[in-house]
């Protein structure tokens, strides 16, 4: 088939959706004549089909958890480090410094006095500086990265709406790395507002889905087939009742009665056959225990962590990661110095 057919089909096609989702929309809005709200009072949304409704009442609840998952203060206090001789290391957090001035392994020194502020006090101002009292064996921060000013704005968009912290390579995998490829790596950490933040997670899952199914791993729970039919035929009853063919109520009530009489629940429960399928008894067929935790199951995130030997293996995974950000955000406010080859392990 040449590239210009298939462009054709694949026109049709959406043009089809296309029908379909308009005769759709005709029929879930009976009065609807296609010229707007019936009455002031009347919704346009009354009108869409049920799964834009849905979605949008999805968009609403997310919305609305937004403010409590967005973090409550800044996440870059951008804090000067000098080594004794003034020499600029990173910058650091403002809880940072303090453990090292708490420590007496450094005071502040703040540009605008030019002088130790060993009390921990700079008027009403916050620090901005502090100075380290020895010599650091390393200089552990030698990327412009770890020296930058960073903003608190989204990474992506420049937004400071909702601002959440976001790992690049997904927390699951990170909290299993071993220290050196965790601590002290808050290059893979970065600020997105509470909108980029949903989308580059629902990439990030996608990803991490594809690569454990790679893996090839073991179900975590063992199904009982009976018990599980049992239990939907319970639920379909008890939910779905005036929704489902005659037909098929007959052939979910066998099931259901077939599982009662097995378990000799009829006696137990005193009731008469006629009327086994009441909210107590399908109630209990749902409660039913459908499936058992498989003893030699490992998570997936394990599976791919234990994966990962060499330093090579953590570097090409990581980087991969970053070239996963990169591409389903596009960032335009990187700090400076963030790189897709910045290291990947700390010394
Ligand atoms: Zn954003």
């Amino acid at each position: 088939m040449t590239f210009a057919v298939s462009i054709g089909l694949v026109g049709l096609v959406f043009q089809r959706k296309r029908k379909r989702k308009k005769d759709s929309q005709d029929s879930n809005s009976n009065s609807y004549t296609g010229d707007g709200p019936a009455s002031v009072n009347d919704d346009w949304s009354n009108h869409l089909p049920s799964h834009i409704r849905r979605e949008q009442a999805k968009e609403k609840r997310r919305q609305k958890k937004m403010p409590l998952l967005a973090m409550k203060g800044v996440m870059y206090d951008n804090i000067t480090m000098l080594c004794p001789k003034g020499t600029e290391l990173s910058k650091i957090s403002a809880k940072k410094a303090k453990w090292y001035v708490d420590k007496g392994l450094a005071s502040y020194y703040d540009s605008d006095k030019h002088e130790n502020n060993e009390d921990g006090t700079n008027g009403n101002k916050k620090h901005t500086c502090i100075k380290l009292h020895f010599e650091p064996k390393k200089r552990w921060e030698k990327s412009c990265y770890g020296k930058a000013d960073k903003e608190n704005v989204c990474v992506s968009c420049g937004s400071q709406e909702h601002p959440m912290r976001f790992y690049i390579v997904p927390y699951a995998y990170r909290t299993l790395f071993p220290r050196e490829y965790k601590s002290h790596m808050s290059h893979d950490v970065v600020l997105l507002c509470g909108r980029c933040h949903l989308k580059c997670g629902q990439v990030a899952q996608e990803r991490m889905r594809i690569i454990e199914e790679s893996f090839n791993p073991q179900g975590r729970y063992q199904h009982d087939e009976r018990l599980y039919k049992v239990r939907s035929a319970a639920l379909a009853l008890l939910n779905w009742r005036h929704k489902i063919p005659e037909a098929k109520i007959v052939q979910l009530e066998k099931v259901i009665k077939d599982f009662v009489e097995d378990m000799g629940w009829l006696e137990e429960e005193s009731i008469a056959s006629e009327s086994i399928y009441t909210e107590p008894i399908l109630q209990k067929c749902i409660d039913v225990e459908y499936r058992t935790e498989s003893s030699d199951y490992i998570p997936g995130a394990q599976l791919v962590v234990e994966s990962l030997q060499t330093e090579e293996d953590f570097s090409i995974f990581i980087r991969q990661w970053r070239q996963s950000f990169m591409d389903s955000l596009h960032p335009r406010y990187l700090p400076q110095g963030w790189d897709i080859n910045h290291p990947v392990r700390s010394d």
